[in-house]
């Protein structure tokens, strides 16, 4: 499962850097671009897999959502992807051409994926 490998990752990155903040952790925030075909449920199902045994057991996996944004070099055109809606893949498929001109467009956004921050319980004052 793909998802597995990339929690994985996400989780052996993020522990060394939580060391310095002591305290109980309740959530994980991901961004992830609309452009990553990656299934949110399947995602946080590895998550709870991975946690397990770690600082991160307990705590929620709350996934944001980037919008895929493209900007066309030809014409000048920026805005949201358009999407063509496949049935046969199940999946939502942004279309990387230009809805002015037809060029070939960049994307700016929607390939992300990583922890934007992590909420911490600060433990009581002794
Ligand atoms: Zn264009």
């Amino acid at each position: 499962m793909h998802e597995y490998s990339v929690v994985s990752d996400l989780v052996a990155g993020l522990l060394p850097r939580l060391e310095a903040h002591p305290g109980k952790v309740t959530a994980v925030y991901l961004r992830k671009g609309e452009m990553r075909i990656l299934s949110d449920y399947a995602l946080k199902s590895a998550f709870e897999i991975v946690s397990q045994g770690t600082r991160l057991e307990g705590a929620s996996l709350e996934i944001e959502t980037v919008e895929a944004r493209i900007s066309c070099p030809k014409c000048g055109y920026a805005g949201k992807a358009e999407y063509l809606d496949d049935p046969a893949f199940h999946f939502i498929i942004p279309v990387l051409t230009c809805p002015e001109c037809g060029a070939e467009v960049d994307v700016v956004s929607g390939r992300e994926l990583y922890i934007d921050r992590v909420s911490v319980e600060l433990p009581e004052p002794a």
